[in-house]
């Protein structure tokens, strides 16, 4: 089992589905040999699950309960990975898939192929079983995560729509987000696996203003690039007040002995700071 999802991983990252602003500057034919590859190494969930495609690219699979008895379960991940940037920066080929010290090197092992593989392997596994629950199970696998579009494009806005369109409840909800942390990496005194409670949500400005143009022979004392960039700071300055909800500070409090140094009075007492 671990082998094979380490193939798997392996499979996945070799294929480059590099999402862009731009549907036309996007290699769709990435994301059919994604696809293709899903079709391949799981094929219970191809042979029993309903699967739809959503949008330009996002997959919906459904796993129909023969006697649904609770709200449905939604696993999700997105199928999109960032470009690779500079190639020096990479030790390994970020398509590559290499498998070295015990780990697999390139763009979306950790953001998000290897959860999306996770939840295939595992409902994969569950179908082989037999195993029937009493709930149908969603996997949502969107294209454009890691891009702004608009929600007409947006594949997990499209997927939840239809949904909606459908009067589909969802009862929970498992996505990406800081799964494991690594005590090393943020100052806590030992690993943590964490169920997220809480998110929080961006938020998107978009400054204009007019004024008259100008020359660089009698530049004046002010322009509107340097209104707009200080209108920019203001705003960066006020940011929104964030809320807790008891179930996260309830969390917080839980994992404060876990922290080390100033971290642990903010965990304990996230209010008073
Ligand atoms: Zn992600």
């Amino acid at each position: 089992m671990n082998e094979t999802y380490i193939r798997h991983l392996q499979d996945i990252v070799r294929i480059p589905t590099v999402s862009t602003e731009n549907d036309a500057s996007t290699d769709w034919t990435q994301f059919d040999r994604l696809h293709d590859f899903l079709k391949e190494a799981y094929p219970l969930i191809h042979s029993r699950m309903e699967r739809t495609v959503i949008g330009r690219a996002s997959l919906l699979y459904r796993w129909k309960a023969k006697e649904p008895k609770r709200l449905p379960v939604l696993l999700m991940a997105h199928q999109d990975v960032v470009p690779t940037g500079d190639p020096a920066q990479w030790t390994h080929d970020p398509f590559g898939g290499e498998l070295d010290q015990g780990c697999v090197w390139g763009r979306g092992t950790n953001d998000c192929k290897s959860l999306l593989i996770a939840e295939c392997e595992a409902v994969e596994e569950l179908l082989a079983e037999g195993f029937e629950p009493d709930f149908d199970i969603y996997l949502s696998f969107g294209h454009n995560e890691e891009v702004q579009a608009d929600d007409d494009r947006k594949g997990s806005v499209l997927a939840g729509r239809y949904l909606a369109d459908r009067g589909v409840r969802i009862g929970c909800i498992f996505d990406e987000g800081g799964m494991v942390q690594r005590g090393a990496d943020s100052g806590e005194s030992q690993d943590t696996a964490l169920v997220s409670l809480a998110e929080k949500s961006p938020n998107d400005f978009v400054l204009y203003k007019d004024g008259p143009g100008g020359h660089a022979s009698k530049p004046g004392r002010h322009t509107v690039l340097g209104d707009v960039a200080r209108a920019m700071a203001a705003v960066e300055a006020h940011p929104m007040p964030y809320r807790l909800t008891p179930l996260a500070e309830a969390q917080l409090a839980a994992l404060a002995p876990l922290q080390t140094g100033a971290r642990r009075a903010v965990y304990a007492d996230p209010k008073g700071h």
